[in-house]
């Protein structure tokens, strides 16, 4: 495995970061997951868009110009042998010393980034669907940012799998904003739905990916507040992440949602999503 750390491509046990670097100190830091299918980034431009949005959110400069991301993490690809992988990439505010809470007078960043392979699309999990937990946000107010401050999403992701469930639901005011990592779509009264973006929940590029395949092949969208209670009479409920692409839910906290199999809008969206990826792989 070759890791990309501060300009460097490195086998990553040759990979060293400081101790006192605030992204381990105080998780003073954002990242991104970007998949690529072929070797190939999927909205790739939107990623660092997002990156920038979050950056700025934490008030750090891009360390990078877009340009030298991409080559960067093309490299890193070809290094790791191309195919479809998720680059993972993180930007932290860098060492610093004594540790002081308040931004250090000139940092140094840390950039780091590897790539993992993408588990096939199970389909198992497509027939059968997963079920999720919901349970209230015990997140912050600035959601929207990519932040590697992940604990309430780690201790979200526990719970899910101590109850055998795939995913939890964050609930805040009775309205469903997202999943740990992951976005929400429900299918009401044949409309697909899911929240307004706002500081409550991260805009996910599949999520944006989603809309616009509703959009381009004529598919009834709406950006939406979504009542939890109004979720567990929907046609259909799906997750969607970089990673995973479109998970059908089919219970939600026991609940079946409608006949507790995977709807025929999912069967038709999952095409869609899968076509634009094969597009992406021929190039
Ligand atoms: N919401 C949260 C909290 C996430 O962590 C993620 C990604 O892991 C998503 C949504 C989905 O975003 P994307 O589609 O950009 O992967």
């Amino acid at each position: 495995l070759i890791v990309h750390l501060n300009g460097e491509f490195l086998p990553l046990p040759a990979a060293r970061i400081s101790p006192l670097d605030r992204g381990f100190v105080f998780a003073d830091g954002v990242y991104e997951v970007i998949p690529a299918y072929g070797g190939r980034l999927l909205r790739l431009q939107e990623h660092l868009q997002r990156l920038d949005n979050s950056l700025s959110g934490i008030r750090m400069d891009n360390p990078l110009p877009h340009h030298a991301w991409q080559e960067m993490l093309m490299e890193l690809l070809r290094r790791n042998g191309n195919g479809d992988q998720s680059v993972y990439l993180q930007v932290t505010r860098g060492p610093a010393f004594p540790r002081e809470h308040a931004f250090p007078a000139h940092p140094r960043p840390t950039v780091f980034a590897m790539c993992t392979p993408i588990r096939e699309s199970d389909p198992a999990l497509r027939e059968a669907g997963v079920p999720v937990i919901s349970h209230p946000d015990i997140r912050w107010d600035r959601c929207d940012l990519k932040t590697v401050s992940l604990l309430p999403a780690v201790l979200m992701k526990q719970l899910a799998k101590d109850r055998g469930a795939f995913e939890t639901l964050l609930i805040r005011q009775g309205l469903v904003l997202e999943g740990a990592a992951s976005n929400v779509f429900a299918v009401l009264d044949g409309v697909l739905t899911t929240p307004p973006k706002g500081p409550f929940l991260l805009p996910g590029i599949t999520r944006d990916l989603v809309l616009e395949l509703a959009a381009e092949h004529g598919f009834p969208a709406q950006e939406r507040d979504i009542p939890l209670e109004r979720l567990l009479s929907a046609d259909e409920v799906w997750i969607t992440s970089s990673t995973r692409a479109i998970v059908p839910v089919t219970r939600v906290d026991e609940q079946s949602i409608a006949s507790g199999r995977p709807g025929p809008v999912f069967a038709q969206f999952h095409d869609w999503y899968q076509a634009r990826l094969a597009a992406l792989r021929t190039g």
